[in-house]
């Protein structure tokens, strides 16, 4: 956390702001520990190029927010105070008074709050945090790297869980029932999206959501779920067949595989996002699929499901070391049939960790 704050801080320093206000929970989170939904209330963390920062948050929260392990001052306020008053007192006391330049998620902060910032700070000049707080989130430390082997970990179990609950007669959503019911037990308190799994032609559609379809037999059946653990992310999917398929249903699950399978293999440091993504699309092209692959190879994921980087045929982003993200190439028949796999990965001094691990050939249930 400490480390953290001190390349924030550095930066700030760097471009002379005075003072940042970070609104966002991911944000917040990631500087202070503490990961707190406070919905229309405010929570923020204001940090400073040469002073300590502070946590501003509900009186009733400050308690959860030491527990948490901040240790810096916390300002509680309650339900009839004026909070930013609190806020802009403080910011005045650790500039002596002289804030010029206040960086701010212009992405995340509403027009209510921008205008109260104005009204007391009339002249500031708005500065633009996301990019900073991208790249700074992008590379993960050690102890970031365990919680998401731990994230995929328990995604792994899930998709186990999943793979062993489809049966004649089950419905998409029976399954996800029983996949969230085995992880809650296991202490899982949320799933980074809504889990997913779809049968037969649904699964073309990227976004799909579960219902009452049964699964059959003679289709796949496509699961793509993650979990939050500690406040990180996994993401995984994996495609199975119910019984007997056709060859070329056989034949696209292949080159899905073989596509995401030389993209984990390529991922490296120093290497181009654009590379990486088209290594996997030029496979599906060669296969004449490549019109069917319709979206990004993959997304960075850690505090937040979908992060820096995008990993796209354009991007010309260099790949470093503590960077985690997604490669989840697929191919989707409209009405027809849908595959997806997808492991989430880290980047290494020298290659790559793949963090998620169930298998990938093509399993038969
Ligand atoms: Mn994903
Ligand atoms: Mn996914």
């Amino acid at each position: 956390m400490k480390n953290r704050i001190e390349r924030f801080a550095k930066w700030l320093d760097q471009e002379t702001i005075d003072v940042a206000i970070l609104t966002s929970t991911e944000n917040v989170f990631y500087f202070s520990n503490f990961y707190s939904d406070p919905h229309e209330r405010l929570l923020a963390i204001v940090l400073f190029p040469n002073a300590e920062p502070f946590l501003v948050c509900p009186q009733m929260e400050e308690e959860s927010a030491k527990v948490a392990g901040f240790e810096q001052m916390i300002i509680g306020y309650k339900d009839t105070d004026d909070p930013w008053e609190k806020v802009f007192a403080e910011m005045k006391k650790r500039t002596s008074g002289s804030i010029g330049k206040i960086a701010i998620e212009k992405s995340h902060m509403n027009v209510e709050r921008y205008e109260n910032l104005r009204k007391a700070f009339p002249s500031v000049q708005l500065i633009q945090a996301e990019e900073k707080l991208d790249e700074l989130r992008a590379v993960k430390d050690p102890a970031e790297l365990e919680k998401l082997r731990k994230a995929c970990e328990l995604a792994d179990f899930a998709i186990d869980v999943g793979v062993h609950a489809i049966k004649d007669g089950t419905s998409e959503l029976a399954i996800v029932a029983e996949i969230e019911y085995e992880l809650k037990k296991k202490g899982v308190e949320q799933m980074s999206f809504e889990t997913t799994v779809l049968s037969g032609a649904k699964a073309a559609s990227p976004h799909g959501n579960p219902d009452l379809t049964k699964v059959q037999k003679g289709q796949l059946v496509l699961f793509d779920l993650g979990v939050i653990y500690k406040g990180y992310c996994s993401d995984i999917t994996r495609t199975v067949a119910f019984g007997e398929i056709d060859d070329e249903i056989f034949h696209i699950y292949e080159t899905v595989r073989k596509a995401q399978e030389a993209a984990v293999l390529a991922t490296k440091p120093g290497m181009t996002s654009a590379n990486l993504d088209l290594t996997a699309r030029k496979i599906i092209q060669d296969a004449g699929y490549g019109e069917y692959f319709t979206h990004r190879l993959g997304h960075g994921l850690g505090i937040s499901i979908h992060e820096y980087p995008s990993v796209t045929e354009t991007n010309p982003l260099v790949l470093r070391e503590g960077m985690v993200f997604t490669i989840e190439p697929g191919i989707y028949i409209p009405n027809r049939v849908g595959v997806r796999i997808e492991d989430s990965v880290a980047v290494t001094a020298t290659g790559v960790e793949v963090l998620t691990k169930y298998p990938k050939e093509l399993l038969f249930v």
